[in-house]
């Protein structure tokens, strides 16, 4: 069946098979980034408010539990902005891990809302914690990340560090960085003291690969990038920089990716669905979701053909993006 809240699985270096679910339905977010890949943020809030309710987002998990898929590695709470602005993130979380007992969840976070304690502590329920930190510079992260007034970049960086205290999960810092927004040497400084206080279990220091929200947001050179990763000592390889070039295998390494027949909606929709979330290529596409290559290369035609998506070059790669009002 085609689902509304629930996409993927989508394949990350990071993670591994990622379930996501949708927490908000719209461009919902409390910044409007330059990189953004989702697209401009159509509603630039801060406050919460239950935009998905909890029981629609469980109602769909639970279908999805009963049609018995492959499990993924981990369900993802995210979607088109800020999960943590959904106010029903307690239930959420609940209601996953009371489905998927076995499952580690994971939550994506600008961290913007986590200067706020009430917020930290319905985090701690979760087990993997993703937030981003792209600028330590009040006049970078303006620029860059575009957030709602009022939003201090010292706050929010206090915020992750309280609740580091506390948190028996884990911890995976991204940074993104973009030529000329946050890549200066002042900033390379700050971030270095807020990650060594900070001590996250990983650090992702990446740069654009995707279409972003801006043309003029573009990725810094592989020397800034290899300098930065060293200096913050981060992960040598994320999703972003080395998970592409992987064919559609199975977690055991085997190859069990399905073909597409003729007028298989479900994957057309799956593949639909996961596109109109994150620009991909064919082959993250085939990977994550298990669909041979050729059969997503047909639903790429068709979804072309019909004009919803754009195409876009990235260095060797080609991304998939799904037209805003597609
Ligand atoms: S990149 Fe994340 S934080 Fe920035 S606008 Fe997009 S969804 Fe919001």
């Amino acid at each position: 069946m085609g689902y509304k809240y629930i996409f993927g699985p989508v394949f990350s270096g990071r993670i591994g098979r990622s379930l996501g679910l949708d927490l908000l339905g719209k461009r919902i977010c409390s910044m409007d980034c330059v990189y953004c890949e989702v697209g401009a943020t159509e509603f630039l809030v801060s406050e919460r408010r239950p935009y998905v309710s909890a029981a629609a987002i469980l109602e769909e998990l639970a279908s999805w539990k009963q049609e018995g898929h492959l499990l993924p590695d981990v369900i993802t709470l995210g979607g088109l902005g800020e999960p943590v602005l959904n106010s029903d993130l307690p239930e959420i979380i609940g209601g996953v891990k009371k489905l998927f007992p076995s499952l580690p969840v994971a939550v994506l976070t600008n961290a913007t809302p986590m200067t706020d304690p009430e917020v930290r502590r319905e985090l701690l329920e979760a087990d993997i914690v993703l937030p981003s930190m792209d600028s330590l510079v009040a006049s970078e992260f303006r620029a860059v990340n575009r957030p709602c007034k009022g939003i201090d970049p010292e706050d929010v960086a206090k915020a992750l560090i309280e609740f580091r205290k506390e948190f028996k999960g884990k911890i995976f810092l991204e940074v993104l960085l973009s030529r000329g927004y946050n890549d200066s040497a002042e900033n390379l400084s700050k971030m270095k003291a807020f990650c060594s206080e900070l001590s996250p279990d990983r650090i992702d220091v990446v740069t654009l690969s995707r279409p972003g929200t801006l043309e003029v947001a573009l990725p810094v050179d592989p020397g800034t990038l290899d300098l930065w990763k060293k200096a913050l000592d981060a992960a040598p390889c994320t999703d972003r920089d080395c998970g592409s070039d992987e064919g559609a295998k199975g977690r055991n390494g085997s190859d069990t990716s399905v073909h597409v027949q003729d007028g298989d909606s479900a994957a057309f929709d799956r593949i639909q669905a996961s596109l109109m979330r994150r620009p991909q290529t064919a082959q993250q596409l085939s990977k994550a979701l298990e669909i041979s290559f050729d059969g997503v290369m047909q639903v790429i035609e068709k979804l072309e053909n019909s004009g919803k998506l754009t195409v876009r070059q990235a260095g060797d790669e080609i991304y998939y993006k799904f037209k805003p009002d597609g």
